[in-house]
């Protein structure tokens, strides 16, 4: 298959990135495994227009929009494998697709790395949640845990005041130095440094974290910080330059990468870390990337 643009992964950076490419007439081929990073969420927050719609309702809405275009095929499969080849790029994916394409927009997002605590799971973005941004509005006037070792577990403890004002944090068997405790006392942040057993709730919803041995505690979320990683390695393996957070590096104005002809947009850049930022930085690698087919063609500067 011959396409102009390669898109891979189909979340809100690389469908956006298609409505724009379609609507420019180019031929787009979006590849994409479908686990979008929020898929354990029960509502994308923060996002103009469609604020608590759930992640799958909003996806489906665009993959709706976007079969309107007829440049515009979506597939769903993962690519395994792309190599720059002259002025295009060959790929490959895991169902036996194969193809060339002129230019590779890389939307493949994140993967967090969820606390291993038994019980999390069924409680993971319902009640356990990453993101202030996106969820901490929620729990305004509740009773909330933060989970985070050392001093990335006091930093989020801290800034969590913001938004709560009855926080304890767990370091989960992690000691914290005695200048962060005292931080964590002077921000009226309690410490439970003991490791958890298990977190307890219903329906998704946090009631108890249980310790080895003192007393459970009643909270109606945590929020951890424990970090994520890249959920695709073809950026590295393409060799695009990567900063020391692992965010893939752009040019500010074209999202293009240290690779010529490839682009990143959403999660994979680690910037703001949000669904309207995602879509707006596929809509502006797409841009960027029909501008370079028009100079390409004579038809701008
Ligand atoms: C639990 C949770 C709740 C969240 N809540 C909110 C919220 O309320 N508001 C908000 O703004 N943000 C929220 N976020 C953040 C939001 O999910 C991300 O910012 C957003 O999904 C980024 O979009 P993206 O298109 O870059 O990546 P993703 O949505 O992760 O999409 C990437 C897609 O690429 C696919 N893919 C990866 N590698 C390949 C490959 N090699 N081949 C084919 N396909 C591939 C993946 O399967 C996936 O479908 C939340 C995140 C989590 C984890």
């Amino acid at each position: 298959m011959e396409t102009d643009v390669l898109i891979v992964g189909g979340g809100p950076a690389g469908l956006s990135a298609a409505l724009i490419l379609g609507r420019c007439h180019r031929k787009v081929l979006v590849c994409d495994d479908n686990k979008p990073r929020n898929r354990f969420s029960h509502a994308v927050h923060g996002l103009l227009g469609r604020e608590g719609s759930p992640p799958s309702a909003l996806l489906d809405v665009a993959r709706g929009e976007l079969a309107k275009y007829p440049g515009i095929k979506m597939c769903q499969t993962r690519v395994v494998d792309i190599v720059a080849a002259g002025d295009h790029f060959q790929f490959g994916c895991e169902d036996g697709l194969q193809g060339t394409a002129t230019k590779v927009l890389l939307a493949t997002g994140l993967v967090d790395e969820l606390p291993s605590l038994p019980g999390i799971e069924p409680l993971y973005g319902i009640s356990v949640h990453h993101c202030l941004y996106c969820d901490g509005f929620e729990y305004f006037g509740k009773p909330v845990a933060a989970y985070g070792k050392g001093d990335k577990g006091a930093a989020l403890a801290i800034m969590m005041k913001h938004w709560m004002s009855d926080v304890v944090l767990c370091s989960d068997g992690s000691e914290i130095n005695p200048e962060t405790a005292k931080n964590l006392a002077n921000h009226g942040i309690a410490l439970r440094s003991e490791r958890i057993t298990s977190l307890d709730g219903k329906d998704g919803h946090l009631q108890t974290i249980r310790f080895e041995k003192s007393p459970p505690l009643t909270r109606a979320a945590l929020f951890f910080a424990t970090g994520c990683r890249q959920a695709s390695d073809l950026s590295k393996r393409l060799g695009c330059a990567r900063d020391e957070k692992g965010g893939v590096v752009t040019d500010p104005l074209t999202e293009e990468t240290s690779v010529p002809g490839v682009y990143v947009a959403g999660d994979v850049s680690r910037d703001v870390l949000m669904v309207s930022i995602a879509i707006a930085e596929g809509a502006k690698a797409a841009v960027a990337i029909n501008k370079a087919f028009l100079r390409r063609d004579g038809l701008c500067e």
